[in-house]
């Protein structure tokens, strides 16, 4: 077994008893990626020389010399930062992001930049400017996404673990696609200074790796407060690791009705209700809850998510970032021809949509009502979580398509997203981890199948205990794609 297909945990035992040297991770990291990767698409690049640099630091706290693969929306210091995006293309980031400060604080360091749908619009990874990512279970279909380069680099062993982002699903759904593990920390937990925003009232920045213990660990090295980002809380960080073993006999997990009705692969619905069983013959008790306002997350998410990013993307005009278009005759035509030139047609779609909830007129009609009912969501998980420990859903409703398959089709894949936009709407926290396996018609790959653990706000600790107990006790985790 190549270092490359390590767990964190794993090589933190064979660094600290001197069997190995942080260097050799990086290089077996560097050959896997090699082998694999023109299949893949999961890297856009990376910089040895930059990692033979951090490794010569001595090893030191909870991630010493492990690699970490990092979506390219998180600004690395000298690194490019794109964001899969032809208007970033030659940026290159004049700072650390402060989850990238806490990575190296505890001995980590970023290697390489994950592909991604651009500006992480996207749940498929088609919407890359730079080069779609495959499926590592069957390299026709979707990784899912937008941090479907995370999920695919992870979940073929060409990197130790990865960082994402999630504002609607884009580190669960790809971690479920591809068979990993995918945390969505509260909104708070992790810090946002220096990820590039999409939706800044839904963004975090979570972990993507091979087990439940890894995702712990590189949650609490990446947590905190930070006087950079005042929505960041400076809540107390627990020892999410030691805390995994703790006892789950009498821990109530709520089975939402509206997330097993019309519309979800039946395949997938049996993967998932086979796991409430599972967690009842480890002792927990299992409860029917309602999550009633479900049913209208998706347009919510949309109008919300479109219209922060109308806002955000203002920035990319030219002027300061990025591409500037070369032909332009003064300055109103540079910000018209640089934005139609550097967006692709996702991005633009997104922000004439989020441009036209905003405008006068349709700002009651649509924003202000989606935000109450953002309130009525939120109120939802409120009274589940009064009854119950945490949630037990699926990921997705339907498994990885074929590349290509739904591109004159968004509003289904906007769809798609049902079961992941009320976690970020609600800004409770996460956890999509394997839970079986299916084959979708004759002749075709085993796709991985992945469930989801939801929890209160800050709840992070019992989702990871539950995840944990879970995988432990199946063998999901295991198998690993042929390349
Ligand atoms: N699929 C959702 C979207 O396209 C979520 C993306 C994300 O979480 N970044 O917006």
């Amino acid at each position: 077994m190549s270092l490359a297909s390590k767990t964190i945990k794993e090589l933190r035992g064979l660094l600290d008893g001197g069997e190995i040297q942080p260097m050799e991770i990086v290089d077996s990291v560097i050959a896997a990626a090699e082998a694999r990767d023109e299949k893949i698409g999961g890297y856009l690049s990376w910089d040895r020389d930059q990692a033979c640099r951090a490794c010569e630091t001595p090893i030191r706290g909870l991630l010493g010399g492990i690699p970490i693969a990092i979506k390219d929306l998180i600004n690395v210091k000298d690194q490019p930062c794109g964001c899969g995006s032809k208007i970033l293309r030659n940026y290159v980031a004049p700072y650390d992001a402060t989850s990238i400060v806490n990575l190296r604080r505890a001995g980590g360091h970023p290697f390489g930049r994950a592909n991604m749908d651009e500006f992480a619009m996207g749940s498929s990874n088609e919407n890359s400017s730079i080069k779609p990512v495959h499926n590592p279970w069957d390299l026709e279909r979707i990784s899912g996404g937008s941090s479907g380069g995370s999920a695919a680099v992870v979940a073929s062993d060409q990197a130790i673990a990865a960082l994402g982002s999630d504002t609607g699903g884009s580190v669960r759904q790809p971690a479920a696609f591809c068979g990993c593990v995918g945390l969505k920390p509260t909104y708070g937990r992790v810090s946002r200074f220096g990820l590039t925003a999409y939706a800044s009232s839904l963004d975090q920045i979570g972990p993507l790796t091979k087990t439940v213990e890894d995702a712990a660990i590189l949650l609490g090295a990446i947590s905190g407060g930070d006087a950079n980002d005042s929505t960041c809380l400076d809540e107390p960080v627990p020892d999410y690791a030691a805390g995994l073993t703790g006892e789950i006999k009498g821990m109530k997990l709520g089975l939402p009705e509206e997330y097993f009705g019309e519309g979800i692969d039946p395949a997938i619905r049996e993967a998932v209700q086979k796991a409430a069983k599972h967690y009842e013959s480890l002792g927990v008790e299992i409860v029917d809850v309602s999550l009633p306002y479900t049913e209208h997350a998706v347009g919510v998410y949309y109008i919300i998510a479109t219209a922060e990013a109308s806002a955000n993307l203002a920035r990319f005009d030219g002027v300061r970032y990025g591409y500037r278009a070369p032909d332009a005759k003064d300055l109103a035509e540079q910000y018209a021809k640089s934005r139609a030139q550097g967006f692709g047609p996702e991005v633009k779609r997104r922000i004439l949509l989020g441009t036209y909830v905003l405008s006068s007129g349709y700002y009651d009609a649509y924003y202000l009502r989606a935000q109450k009912l953002r309130t009525l969501i939120r109120d939802d998980f409120t009274k589940a979580f009064a009854k119950v420990d945490a949630i037990l859903a699926p990921v997705s409703p339907t498994p990885p398509y074929k590349i290509g398959e739904k591109v004159a089709n968004p509003l289904d894949v906007y769809l798609a997203d049902i079961f992941t936009t009320s976690a970020n709407l609600a800004g409770i926290c996460g956890l999509s981890l394997p839970c079986g396996f299916m084959t979708p018609g004759d002749g075709d790959h085993e796709l991985p199948i992945g469930l989801q653990l939801l929890g209160a706000p800050f709840a992070e600790e019992k989702i990871l205990r539950l995840g944990h107990h879970y995988e432990q006790s199946t063998e999901w985790h295991q198998r690993r794609p042929v390349i």
